[in-house]
């Protein structure tokens, strides 16, 4: 058996990437827009099902921002934000001076809980500012209690900012996560469930909000040829060869969902005798994930020297990847300042959480060599 590193996450190519890349350096289309940005955003509006404008850009974390930036958030505004989450959900709120006021997960999506949000925005309102966005995740790629949250929204007419970026291909009641909200959000980086080596999208439901993000993509350009400005304006629209990766990786979505929820399968029945593991799983029907990370929660034993640390060791001295579920935002030194409601669910999911590897790629060698490290430190060989 060899000993290569497995990763968290590795992308997979298709074969289909350098006939689309070729096809830009042959056009000498080397240049952020042109004809694969819009193939590919067509690409994507179709597998979305439902009636969306896409926007291809450089990253998921600018597709956030040009959100907040559509919704008119500046200084002093405060927007909600989910504490558990990877920090680039947040970081854009403050890139507008706006603040982010955290919100607590629920145990069973290990999402924005719809109870503490509610709390959150009475507690806001009170204190005299309506909070003018809500930054939900679907986090690892399971929706989150997209009725209950959304029913939050609208009873107070906040805006949802959906960030989907884990979570392309997952769905709920059978409808595609990114188009809930009035925005939702993809990230295209090395290690989602399809890469275009970096890259995001911006979702709405209006053409014209689609022209309004291509504006602000493209430093707010208006229509002078001499350059000119009335507006700031950001370099974030994605580039003609990024967006010739994404064709090309769209081609092997729906398989990489499958090896995901696959590895999902793999691990249920790894660690299904095993008390102290309890692998994360959606609830019912109406969740549907891309398992686009396997994530398990493990509960401590002083006794028998098991620890969501000690797992994880044993996994690094085989030489494969595994890490920590995301440190809450609110724990983060440089969001310590900021307002948090709820109680100490994500706390707790952060120290047992594991990430396991995930990838869309992983064989049976692969799988051989997890399981065969699962059933040394549980003792089951
Ligand atoms: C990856 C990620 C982002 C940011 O996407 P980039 O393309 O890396 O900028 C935002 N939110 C979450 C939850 C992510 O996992």
């Amino acid at each position: 058996m060899n000993n290569k590193r497995i990763f968290l996450s590795l992308s997979q190519q298709s074969g289909f990437e350098q006939e689309y890349i070729q096809k830009a350096l042959d056009d000498n289309w080397i240049t952020s827009g042109g004809p694969n940005v819009n193939d590919f955003e067509n690409v994507l509006e179709n597998y979305l099902e439902v009636e969306s404008h896409v926007t291809a850009l450089n990253s998921g974390t600018s597709a956030i921002h040009l959100a907040l930036i559509l919704l008119g958030i500046g200084a002093g505004d405060e927007v909600v934000c989910q504490s558990l989450t990877f920090s680039a959900s947040a970081n854009p709120i403050l890139y507008q001076g706006a603040i982010p006021v955290f919100v607590d997960s629920e145990p069973e999506t290990w999402n924005i809980c719809p109870q503490s949000l509610e709390v959150a925005i009475e507690e806001r309102i009170k204190k005299g500012k309506k909070p003018k966005a809500i930054i939900a995740v679907h986090l690892y790629g399971n929706p989150y209690k997209v009725d209950e949250i959304h029913a939050v929204a609208e009873r107070y007419e906040i805006p949802v900012i959906e960030d989907s970026a884990e979570a392309l291909g997952s769905s709920y009641k059978e409808k595609k996560c990114g188009t809930f909200g009035t925005f939702g959000i993809f990230s295209f980086n090395g290690n989602k469930i399809i890469t275009t080596s970096s890259g995001g999208a911006l979702v709405s439901n209006s053409k014209k909000i689609k022209e309004k993000a291509i504006f602000y993509a493209t430093q707010a350009k208006e229509k002078a040829v001499h350059y000119q400005h009335s507006e700031i304006g950001y370099n974030y629209r994605m580039s003609n060869i990024c967006a010739g990766i994404g064709l090309g990786q769209m081609k092997i979505l729906d398989k990489n969902i499958d090896s995901r929820r696959e590895m999902n399968r793999f691990y249920n029945e790894v660690f299904k005798d095993i008390e102290e593991i309890k692998l994360f799983q959606t609830g019912n029907n109406d969740f549907f994930s891309n398992h686009w990370l396997s994530t398990v929660l493990v509960e401590a034993n002083t006794n028998k020297n098991i620890s969501r640390e000690n797992l994880r060791l044993a996994f690094e001295s085989k030489n494969i990847e595994s890490r920590p579920i995301w440190k809450p935002m609110h724990l983060q030194p440089v969001f310590s300042d900021y307002p948090y409601y709820g109680s100490n669910v994500a706390e707790n999911l952060f120290e047992k959480g594991l990430c396991l590897p995930s990838g869309s790629g992983l064989g049976e060698d692969e799988k051989d060599r997890i399981k065969e490290v699962i059933h040394a430190f549980f003792k089951k060989l």
